[in-house]
């Protein structure tokens, strides 16, 4: 670990220890082997891969139905049962490796789990055969764990005193028969167990691996002996850490969680609006730019992904090496990504901004305008700049707010009337405004974060509001709270 986080980190724990709790955000960071692991190595890795997938994949055919839902929380019958189970002997997997497999695997089942339910509510709220009543009841299982799993599994709804009064007054009103019957047909439909075909990933617990002579010694399936991975950066950290093997690069990444400290700005007062675009990353409502190159990179990266695809189309019998490919492809890729981060760190700075509105992407459509621009890798690009700016703003306490963005490129941010856009220009007939394109658009970005067609802030954290256009009160640039409805 490096001085300076050293350093953070001890004084965010003297701060926790004083009862002020700091906030903090989760960040991911990476670390690379700096030197070509030899392939004995590799193998010795791809083992604990190989099992550890094995594993998960156990865990996941054993507990991920309905029969299990009672055992995934806390998970300790999951964990006793696996003990007993006999497989981790079988593998000779060490126990820092095989308990980590377990509960991830059944992180995963439980996250499925809220995928099923989250579509069976889409289902119930959509379904016209089911009366108010009915749906609500439904929704109650479907929020209640156990009364979920009871009903799912055919045994009589047990709950504490407060959840059971509300259940009868539900149940009472429907004939829950019907109700649960319906459920596990739907669950039946739709739920899936989870499965894994990926053998190159594994989890580190802190008792399996340890820093030192510039690199990570990591425990393997032989007792006592260890894998030594040089590194490119002196940092340590002391936490769980994801493994990533590449066996044909020869090469292994570190995938890190970092807790840092929520930094606040005083003086970051500014209501900013932002346009994103291909060309130019950012542009503001005042008509400031960041990211202007971010169109050539673009274009290089995706000229040259077209080129490699049409040379390997030609050569695909004689299979020419993918490893320079690969190792092209990442580097293009990292420079474009460090071009972005860069950028976005400027607009931070320089805009220092209290909120940043920014538009709400659509559904992605097909086809792009321009053919030379690959669509994919635009609407991924966009997802990348959309996310790290998330994260920045984290990480500064910056509110980011999403607003609807429809039309909101042909709208005049004057007067509000439907103008032209032409050659990157914006022209209004109605009341003869004109501006930069984008620069109108970051102006009505930032009015209907202000005023209506907000979607949701970070900082708002109510689980309901994701996607559903709603309108909380938004504070106005004095501050006050404004009442919209
Ligand atoms: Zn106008």
């Amino acid at each position: 670990m490096s001085q300076e986080s050293l350093r953070s980190q001890s004084k965010a724990s003297w701060e926790r220890k004083q009862e002020k709790p700091v906030q903090t955000v989760c960040k991911t960071v990476r670390q690379y082997s700096s030197a070509p692991v030899s392939p004995e190595d590799m193998q010795k890795l791809l083992d604990i891969a190989e099992d550890y997938r094995r594993v998960k994949n156990y865990v996941y055919t054993r507990y991920g139905g309905i029969g299990s839902l009672s055992k995934l929380y806390p998970g300790y019958t999951v964990q006793n049962e696996m003990t007993a189970c006999g497989l981790r002997e079988q593998l000779g997997l060490p126990s820092v490796y095989f308990y980590l497999a377990v509960f991830e695997a059944l992180g995963d089942i439980r996250r499925q789990w809220i995928r099923t339910k989250s579509k069976l509510l889409r289902l119930v709220n959509r379904n016209e055969g089911f009366t108010e009543e009915e749906k609500h009841y439904l929704r109650f299982l479907l929020k209640v764990s156990n009364a979920f799993e009871a009903a799912v599994n055919q045994k009589p709804v047990e709950l504490a005193a407060k959840l059971k009064a509300q259940y009868r007054t539900l149940a009472d009103r429907t004939d829950t028969d019907r109700m649960h019957r319906y459920l596990c047909r739907q669950v039946r439909k739709y739920h899936v167990k989870p499965h894994t075909d990926t053998a190159d990933t594994f989890s580190l617990s802190e008792r399996a691996y340890r820093y030192a002579d510039h690199g990570i010694y990591i425990s393997i399936k032989e007792k006592r002996k260890r894998v030594f991975v040089p590194l490119t950066d002196n940092n340590q950290y002391g936490c769980q850490i994801r493994v990533k093997l590449y066996p044909q690069e020869n090469r292994m990444e570190f995938i890190v969680p970092v807790h840092v400290a929520v930094r606040s700005h005083g003086d970051y007062q500014n209501q900013t609006g932002v346009a994103m675009g291909f060309f130019t990353m950012l542009t503001t409502d005042t008509g400031r730019r960041y990211g202007e190159e971010l169109g050539e990179y673009q274009l290089a990266y995706s000229d040259w992904l077209r080129e490699q695809s049409s040379v390997y189309n030609r050569n695909r019998s004689s299979n020419p090496g993918r490893k320079k490919y690969r190792d092209k492809k990442r580097r293009l890729e990292e420079r474009l990504h460090s071009y972005i981060n860069q950028e976005l760190n400027r607009f931070l700075r320089e805009e220092r901004p209290r909120t940043v509105y920014i538009i709400k992407f659509p559904k992605p459509r097909a086809g792009g305008a321009d053919k030379r621009i690959n669509h994919s890798i635009v609407q991924w690009q966009r997802g990348y700049i959309k996310k790290r700016l998330t994260q920045k703003c984290r990480e500064q306490s910056v509110e980011l707010v999403e607003v609807l963005g429809k039309d909101i490129s042909r709208t005049c941010s004057v007067c509000g009337a439907l103008g032209v856009k032409k050659e990157g220009e914006f022209n209004c007939s109605a009341c003869g405004y004109t501006d930069e394109e984008k620069t109108n658009t970051a102006r009505n970005v930032k009015k209907r974060g202000q005023g209506d067609g907000v979607l949701y802030g970070q900082r708002r954290k109510d689980p309901h509001s994701g996607g559903r256009t709603h309108k909380p009160p938004v504070p106005n640039q004095n501050g006050a709270e404004q009442n919209r409805s």
